[in-house]
C-alpha cells in the first residue's frame, strides 16, 4: 500500500464532453456528452465493474481515470493526488502505476515487434534498466501469464487470440502498476478461453495486490469477478453499489433490461422482464430529464424533464430512478407522475422532434 487510505481512486462530478465540429473551421455543431457528472470511489485491491451497452461512455470514463482523457469538469484523485492538477513530471511518474489491457489483442500488439520487444517496450521507453534485467523481467512475466521463454523471439501472428491477450497482460504489468483497467478483456476471444483469461487476471491481482476496473457489457462476467459496480447509460450512472447487493436486488429498469439480455440462466431470476426497444440515443443533446426515458417501460411524464438523483436505497446500493425514489420536491407541471400513455407513440414523437 502506498498510503493508509483504503481508496485508490476517486472521481468527483466528472463530465467529459467532445465538441462536434462543423464543415467550417471554428464552427461547433454540438457537444457529445460522453460522461456526465459521474462520482465514484474505488477501494484498494477491489475489482470495480463498469457495465453498459456500447456507446454508454464506459471507455471514456476509464480513460479519464487513468489520465488519458482530461475531464471537461470534475476531479480525479489517484492515491490522494488530484491527477489533472499534477505537474508534468509528477503526472508521468503516477501514470506508471495505472495501466490498461485492451479489448482487441489482435490490433493492440505491433505485428512487426517480437514478444520481447512488445512486452519490454514500456520499460525501454522509461530507459531505466539494462538489457539483461529487461530480458529477465520479460521471461518472469511470460511464465506468470502461462507462456515460456521460448516465445521471446516469436511474433504476434504465431499466437492464438487467448495467447495474444496473455502477451497484452504481461505488457500491462511490466512496470508493476497498482491499478489496471481491463477494457472488455475477453469479449474479442473465443468463449472457450474466457475462463482461462479471467482466472489469470484473478491470479495476477492476488499476487501483485492490484486494483482492477473491469469494463464489460456482459453482466454474467461482472457478477463473477467484480466487488463493486456501476451501470451506465448514455454517460450517466443509473445504478451502483456492491455487486452482490445489486445482483440480488436490481432496481433500475435499465439494469433489469441488461439482466434480461444475459444468456446465462444462472443469473436470470423471477424478476420484471424489460426488453429494450430501439438503439441507445445520440449523446449529442441528450434528454434533460432521465436519459433512459425513451426506452423505459415505467417512464412517467416528469421523467422527460426532471433528472433523477442518484440516491442510496440500502447500504451501498444507489439508484437514479423516479419510480424507485419518488420525484423530488418541486413545482412541476400537472400530471408529471402520469405514466406515458402510449410509450411507442411518445417515442415516435420524440424521434420526429430529433429528425
Ligand atoms: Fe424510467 Fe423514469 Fe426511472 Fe428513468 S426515472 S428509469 S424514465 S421510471
Amino acid at each position: 500500500m502506498k498510503n493508509g487510505d483504503q481508496t485508490i481512486l476517486e472521481m468527483r462530478n466528472v463530465s467529459v464532453n467532445f465538441p462536434v465540429k462543423g464543415g467550417l473551421p471554428f464552427i461547433k455543431k454540438g457537444v457529445i456528452q460522453a460522461v456526465s457528472d459521474v462520482s465514484l470511489t474505488i477501494k484498494r485491491g477491489e475489482t470495480f465493474g463498469i457495465v453498459g451497452e456500447s456507446g454508454c461512455g464506459k471507455t471514456t470514463l476509464a480513460n479519464a481515470m487513468i489520465g488519458m482523457v482530461k475531464p471537461t469538469s470534475g476531479e480525479v484523485y489517484f492515491n490522494g493526488e488530484n491527477l489533472y492538477q499534477l505537474r508534468r513530471d509528477a503526472f508521468k511518474k503516477i501514470r506508471r502505476d495505472m495501466q490498461m489491457i485492451f479489448q482487441d489483442p489482435f490490433s493492440s500488439l505491433n505485428p512487426r515487434f517480437n514478444v520481447y520487444q512488445i512486452i519490454s517496450e514500456p520499460m525501454f521507453i522509461r530507459g531505466q534498466d539494462d538489457e539483461e534485467t529487461m530480458v529477465q523481467r520479460v521471461i518472469e512475466l511470460l511464465e506468470l501469464v502461462g507462456l515460456s521463454k521460448d516465445d521471446l523471439t516469436r511474433y504476434p501472428s504465431d499466437f492464438s487470440g487467448g495467447q495474444r491477450q496473455r502477451l497484452g497482460i504481461a505488457r500491462s504489468i511490466i512496470l508493476n502498476p497498482d491499478f489496471l483497467v481491463c477494457d472488455e478483456p475477453v469479449s474479442a476471444l473465443d468463449v472457450s478461453v474466457h475462463a482461462q483469461i479471467l482466472n489469470l487476471l484473478t491470479k495476477i491481482q492476488k499476487q501483485m495486490k492490484l486494483s482492477y476496473v473491469f469494463i464489460s457489457h456482459n453482466l454474467a462476467v461482472v457478477k463473477n469477478v467484480c466487488d463493486s459496480m456501476i451501470v451506465m447509460y448514455l454517460g450517466k450512472v443509473m445504478e451502483s453499489g456492491n455487486s452482490e447487493t445489486v445482483f440480488k436486488n436490481p432496481l433500475h429498469p435499465y439494469t433489469h433490461a441488461l439482466l434480461e439480455a444475459v444468456l446465462d440462466t444462472s443469473i436470470k431470476e423471477d424478476r420484471e422482464q424489460v426488453i429494450l426497444k430501439g438503439d441507445i440515443p445520440s449523446p449529442i443533446n441528450p434528454p434533460k430529464g432521465c436519459r433512459f426515458w425513451q426506452r423505459c417501460p415505467r417512464a412517467m411524464e416528469g421523467c422527460k424533464t426532471i433528472p433523477p438523483e442518484n440516491i442510496e436505497v440500502e447500504s451501498d446500493h444507489f439508484v437514479a430512478c423516479h419510480d424507485v425514489n419518488g420525484f423530488p420536491e418541486g413545482n412541476f407541471e400537472e400530471g408529471y407522475k402520469k405514466p406515458l400513455k402510449s410509450f411507442d407513440d411518445d417515442l415516435s414523437e420524440h424521434g420526429k422532434a430529433h429528425q
